[in-house]
């Protein structure tokens, strides 16, 4: 039998979206090639470590869209939510793990977040001042992603703030946090940190061979 992967994008049914439950949903459904799954990750779920993570969202989110304050919705920036979120969760001491290029914008996120009583421990990429030979690479000065990451564990930061890591630095500190950790800021060169731009833009026809690797 044919195996069809998952294409949730290209899904106009969208029942996961609907009340309508006896839709029916293409060959490419996740819901129904992974039928097994629904009770596993809902066993997963009720964990109680991811539990306080999704009481953290639900708190944040019922602020978000509260239905007394419809405008509410759009005020909400990610820092507030993050502020929002350590504050549900109890977490005071936060994490900030940022590029050497961006270290003046998370100073000011440093001051925000001490400003409203959190305790805030930033580490640099390029902590540590490695030489990038010690690890075959070229070059006279290298990030050092897993540095990064060990000291906010030792520094036993409770959440974590990506800002601007590179692409594959930020996999490699991702991989060796052992906080729970999210992304604020992420880096593209072209767009001012805005990589949803280019999805943007990908639909203006002046643009649209722009995104087409040849
Ligand atoms: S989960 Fe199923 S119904 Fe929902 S978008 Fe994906 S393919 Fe469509």
């Amino acid at each position: 039998m044919e195996d069809h992967h998952p294409q949730c994008v290209k899904c106009t049914v969208l029942r996961c979206r609907s009340r309508e439950k006896d839709k029916k949903v293409p060959v490419f459904c996740p819901t129904e090639k992974y039928r097994g799954l629904v009770k596993e990750t809902v066993e997963k779920s009720m964990l109680p470590e991811n539990q306080a993570i999704n009481k953290g969202w639900i708190g944040y989110m019922s602020k978000v869209m509260d239905p007394e304050k419809p405008r509410e919705r759009l005020a909400w920036t990610r820092v507030d939510e993050i502020m929002e979120y350590a504050s549900i969760r109890g977490m005071t001491r936060l994490g900030i793990a940022t590029c050497g290029e961006l270290l003046p914008e998370s100073k000011l996120l440093s001051d925000i977040l001490e400003s409203n009583g959190f305790d805030v421990v930033s580490v640099t990429c390029l902590c540590g001042e490695m030489d990038p030979q010690e690890i075959g690479m070229p070059g006279n000065k290298i990030c050092n992603p897993i540095m990064q990451a060990e000291v906010l564990n030792r520094e036993k930061t409770e959440l974590n703030m990506m800002v601007g890591l590179c692409l594959g630095h930020d996999i490699l500190f991702l991989r060796h946090c052992e906080a729970e950790t999210t992304p604020l800021v992420v880096k593209d060169r072209a767009l001012g940190h805005n990589p949803v731009a280019a999805l943007y833009l990908s639909q203006n026809p002046l643009y649209r061979d722009r995104f087409i690797r040849k």
